[in-house]
Parts: C-alpha cells; sequence; structure tokens
C-alpha cells in the first residue's frame, strides 16, 4: 500500500478532536485495506509489531534531526532552529521537504508501508560500531522518497509522537463497525479477543472475514503476554461483600507488583503488567517454579513482594521498585532486595485454558499444584467466608503485615483478561494519592542547572492528556538517596518533543506516584483543577498509560473532599 494513504489517514484523524468522527474514517480505511496489509495496523499505533514485541523503533530527536538535516541538505543547526520555533519535529521535516521539493522540482518517489516498516525493523537490530550510522541512512532513505506530508508522520512515528489521538479503543469501534453491526457486544468481543492476542493485526485477520464466531477462536498462549485483570475498589468490607457477594475468598492485597508467569517445558517467562518480559531481571523466581509448580504448560497470576531479607518483613512497592528496569547487577540486587511471589490465580494449565472456569476452581487447582516455601513462593494469603467480622480480622492482618489491605473475589466468576472487572474489589485504607504521567518539564537554575526540577503531571482523559500541576519535592539531590532530578532528567531527555527556553514538552511515558494535601479548582492547568503541595513518592515503570488516573476520578475525589469538609 502506498505510504501515502496512510499519511493522509493520519492526517485526517489528526484534524478532528472527536472520538466518533475519528472511529468513523478510521473504518472506512479499514474496510480498504486488503489482507496482506495487515501491519498497517501496527503502523496506526506508531508501532512495528505488537505491543508486547520488545523491539521498539527507539529514535531519539537528536538522531531525527540528523536524519532530516542529511535527507533535506539542510544544517543541522538549522533544524534545530526550526524545531525550536515550530516545536514540532514532525512539522521541521515537512516544511523542510517541501522547500527541498520546490527548490529541486524532485516528486516524491513511491513509498509503500511495506518498504517504511522493512526499514523500520532494521533499526532496533542494530548495535554496536556503526549503528548510528546505518540506522540514519536507513531513515534518510525513506525520507527522500517522502513527500512533505509523509515526512511528518514518518519523523513523528521514529520519535514516537503521532498526534493523531487513536488509542487501541479507537480500533476496537472502528473494527466493530467496519465488520459487523457495531453494536456494543461486538465491540466487546473485539476487545476480548485484543486483550486476548494483543495483536491487532491478528485481531484484524478474523474480523475482516466478517464472522464475528470467529474472534472467540483467539486464545491465549502459553509464552505470549496477556493484560492483567484489575480489580474495582470497594470502602468497606460491607460495601465488597454487597459488590462481590456471599461467601466470598478474600485475599491479602499485597504491595508490590504484578507478575505474569508462563511455563512451556523448561523455559520460564515472566511479564509485567506492562506486557515487559522481565524473566532476566528475576532468575530466582523461574528456579522456585521449576521446583515448586508442578505442570507441563501454564500461566499464573501473581504479586512479587519485596521483604528484608533479616527481619522477614515485607517491604513496601518502591524499595523494590528498581528491579523491574534494571539490566545489570542482577544476582547483586537479586541478593540485597529479595522477593516473595504469591500466586493468586491461574489462566491456563496443560494445554487448556482456564480462563471461563470459575474462580473457585482456579484457585482450587492452584492450591493444589503449588507447594508453598515462604519467602520463595506461596499462594496468596486467603480465607473463603460469609462473616464480616471474620473479614475485617483478616483486614486488619493484612495491614499489620504492611500489606496494601485486601482483594475480594467472587468465586464464579472467569478471568477477563484486561478488564477492570466488578467482580473483584480491592479495600484498602483511603489514601490521598495519585498515579499521574510526566508530561513536561522545566530546567533549574543554581545547583540544579543541568538538571529538570520541576516535573508537569497530567491525569487522563479520554485519549488525551490534561495538565494538573507541577511536582518538584520528593526527589533526592543524590543518586544514593533515592529518585533524583539527575536520573529522572536522564530517563526525560529521549522523551523531550518540544523545548523552549528552559521548559520542555515530552512524550507521555513516565507515570508517577504522588501525594498530595488537597484538590483545587484552578484555570491555571488544562484538566481546570491543581493539586496542591504535591510531592513525589515513587515512579511506577510496572503501570501502562492506560492506568493513570482519569480526570473522571479526580473529580469524584474532589466532589469527596468537599463532602469531608462539609460533614467531617
Ligand atoms: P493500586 O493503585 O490501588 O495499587 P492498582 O491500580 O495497582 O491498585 P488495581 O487493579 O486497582 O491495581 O488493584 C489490583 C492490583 O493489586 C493488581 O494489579 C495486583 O498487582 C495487586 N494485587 C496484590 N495482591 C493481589 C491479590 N491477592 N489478587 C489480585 N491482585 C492483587
Amino acid at each position: 500500500m502506498r505510504y501515502l494513504k496512510l499519511a493522509e489517514l493520519y492526517e485526517s484523524l489528526s484534524e478532528t478532536a472527536k472520538r466518533l468522527e475519528k472511529t468513523e474514517i478510521l473504518s472506512e480505511f479499514l474496510k480498504e485495506l486488503s489482507e496482506s496489509d495487515r501491519d498497517v495496523l501496527y503502523l496506526l499505533m506508531g508501532d512495528i509489531y505488537p505491543e508486547y514485541n520488545e523491539k521498539k523503533i527507539g529514535i531519539s530527536s537528536q538522531l531525527a534531526i540528523k536524519a532530516i538535516s542529511k535527507a533535506t541538505g539542510t544544517e543541522k543547526g538549522k533544524v534545530v532552529k526550526e524545531w525550536k520555533s515550530i516545536g514540532d519535529l514532525g512539522k521541521v521535516a515537512e516544511k523542510l521537504t517541501k522547500n527541498k521539493k520546490q527548490a529541486t522540482l524532485t516528486g516524491s518517489k513511491n513509498l509503500t508501508t511495506e518498504k517504511v516498516l522493512e526499514n523500520l525493523r532494521k533499526l532496533p537490530e542494530l548495535e554496536g560500531k556503526g549503528a548510528v550510522d546505518k540506522k540514519i541512512s536507513l531513515i534518510t532513505e525513506l525520507l527522500t522518497s517522502a513527500s512533505p506530508v509523509e515526512a511528518l508522520y514518518l519523523v513523528r512515528t521514529l520519535i514516537g509522537d503521532l498526534r493523531i489521538g487513536i488509542q487501541e479503543s479507537t480500533v476496537r469501534e472502528a473494527m466493530a463497525s467496519a465488520f459487523f453491526k457495531g453494536e456494543k457486544e461486538s465491540a466487546l468481543k473485539v476487545q476480548d479477543a485484543i486483550n486476548k492476542s494483543n495483536d491487532l493485526a491478528e485481531v484484524f485477520d478474523t474480523a475482516r472475514t466478517g464472522k464475528e464466531k470467529d474472534l472467540g477462536k483467539i486464545k491465549i498462549e502459553v509464552g505470549k503476554p496477556i493484560k492483567a485483570m484489575l480489580a474495582q475498589k470497594s470502602k468497606t468490607i460491607k460495601e465488597g461483600f454487597e459488590a462481590v457477594g456471599k461467601p466470598c475468598a478474600i485475599e491479602y492485597k499485597y504491595d508490590g507488583f504484578r507478575l505474569i508467569i508462563h511455563k512451556r517445558g523448561n523455559e520460564i517467562l515472566l511479564f509485567t503488567r506492562t506486557l515487559e518480559n522481565v524473566s532476566r531481571q528475576f532468575p530466582e523466581v523461574a528456579d522456585c517454579i521449576k521446583k515448586y509448580v508442578k505442570g507441563d504448560s501454564f500461566i499464573l497470576d501473581s504479586e512479587a513482594v519485596g521483604f528484608d531479607k533479616k527481619t522477614k518483613e515485607y517491604k513496601p512497592f518502591q524499595s523494590i521498585s528498581q528491579r523491574i528496569k534494571r539490566k545489570y547487577d542482577i544476582e547483586k540486587l537479586q541478593n540485597e532486595l529479595p522477593v516473595e511471589v504469591n500466586i493468586f490465580d491461574i489462566l491456563y494449565y496443560n494445554g487448556k485454558s482456564m480462563l471461563d472456569e470459575p474462580f473457585k476452581k482456579r484457585t482450587e487447582l492452584v492450591k493444589k499444584i503449588i507447594e508453598s516455601h515462604p519467602y520463595r513462593i506461596i499462594h496468596s494469603k486467603q480465607i473463603i467466608t460469609d462473616d464480616e467480622k471474620k473479614a475485617e480480622a483478616f483486614y486488619r492482618s493484612a495491614l499489620k503485615d504492611n500489606q496494601e489491605g485486601v482483594m475480594m473475589k467472587n468465586l464464579e466468576a472467569p478471568y477477563s483478561p484486561g478488564r477492570r472487572v466488578g467482580n473483584m474489589v480491592k479495600i484498602k485504607p483511603e489514601e490521598k494519592d495519585l498515579d499521574l504521567i510526566i508530561t513536561g518539564g522545566e530546567y533549574g537554575t543554581g545547583k540544579r542547572s543541568g538538571w529538570i526540577s520541576s516535573f508537569i503531571l497530567s491525569c487522563r482523559d479520554g485519549d488525551k492528556f490534561l495538565e494538573i500541576g507541577k511536582v518538584g519535592t520528593g526527589f533526592k539531590e543524590k543518586k544514593e538517596e533515592g529518585i533524583s532530578f539527575e536520573e529522572l532528567t536522564e530517563k526525560i531527555k529521549p522523551l523531550i518533543t518540544e523545548e523552549k527556553g528552559k521548559s520542555v514538552k515530552i512524550k507521555p511515558k513516565i507515570i508517577v506516584s504522588v501525594t498530595y494535601q488537597e484538590i483545587q479548582k484552578s484555570p491555571t492547568y488544562s484538566s481546570g483543577f491543581a493539586l496542591r503541595f504535591p510531592r513525589f513518592t515513587a515512579l511506577r515503570p510496572d503501570k501502562p498509560l492506560s492506568e493513570t488516573n482519569s480526570l473522571k476520578e479526580i473529580e469524584k475525589d474532589f466532589e469527596n473532599q468537599k463532602r469531608n469538609w462539609k460533614y467531617g
């Protein structure tokens, strides 16, 4: 397919902010795609492979600048100057390509989506000496064949900032309307298929045949990451029982991070909630699974929790979060920050999907196949009861053991990957904290010059991120003391999309937990709210963007806060 067609689609999608219009435009486009165009679905999400594949484009703005300079015959300094004034590197590429085409009177060549994918897929393969030059020439090759609008979207794809406001949910709705009746039911079936496979092209393959029933044939597979099932909130044990029914299972809500464990023969694979493969980072978990869990092939759902080696006390999530991203000193870290794996569910066992089995049966199977070894691997602490007093006592013991609270689970419920379901609820003490995303920042002055020392926080609103405040406290001056300005600045630098004076805008990628004293109405920020005294508490590399707190949730917290003033 001609890349121009895709670039024009991006353009029309970016011209409307209305979700329904976006869905219609996309739906028309999908109808025209042929079987062999399936991989265009990845490009549509700004990707080159399915979401879970670790091979990402990963090109920094600096490298893209070099390629634009080369392809358009513009001095690098001028490209940077244009970037500072326009702010959007894609627009810079568009403008400079237009200038060049006018000057040389050359038309664009027939750039195809196949060629774009071919070159982009070579990028993550390149490593070591000469890699940068090879990357630049692969990109330059594409840019020299591109028309201005193609250059615009090529560059935005390269730096991972498409700005077309498309999310997985938009593609879901568009597929449902293109190939089925577009009813809510069909959209749910498409979403289920996406949640199981995490591969939009695979779902497209099936959807385009128009056989809705076949969507159900898309199955989970051992070795392929799956989105975890999420919980809703209840305020009290009593409310929890109302939500999930009596009797129910009540388990510790461990304060660690989600780990989905796959076993296939002798191979063990570990995935986080963001579908990241962390098998290398936790070799001791693989050992435990091999030794203490019976079965040839399975997928287990669990929470890994840190504990103090000497006192055996559980530690909060922040203290072990560094293990998730760590690529070196793995053994040292494993010794210093050991984890216990708490298994609480099973999705697949010995060749059979367990998703549709009731929780009661799944939890029994977990108990049967795991040999518990405290501080290594255990079945999550659980009681099954209909007695509120017993449930309250269990909740108190979870808090005493330094855990976050409890989960209450309906015994008959199936496992729904990727869904936030009402038949599993979490209960924990009321806290004023939010998970927000960093969308910008400001370089500091004096002893903090060179570092970004104030970070703009945003909440989620559908496909957009809206600003809600700035945070500059809770960070450390020195790396050894915790998350420092320097460390966060290093993380942010490759994500910068716009730079003006001391201010930068960045790709929404980094989620942080912050505490605050109060939510206030405010005209300063696009969300309409501001946080009083926000304080950074932790990086949340374990959370996907979709788990950033939403504007609706913040409005609700604001209303609750008002109610507490009145009656508190
Ligand atoms: P929070 O922000 O309250 O920590 P969350 O946003 O991380 O919650 P939720 O779906 O709201 O995620 O809460 C469920 C999370 O709790 C799961 O993702 C899992 O990581 C963790 N968890 C701990 N213990 C359990 C358990 N026994 N059963 C299910 N999930 C558990």
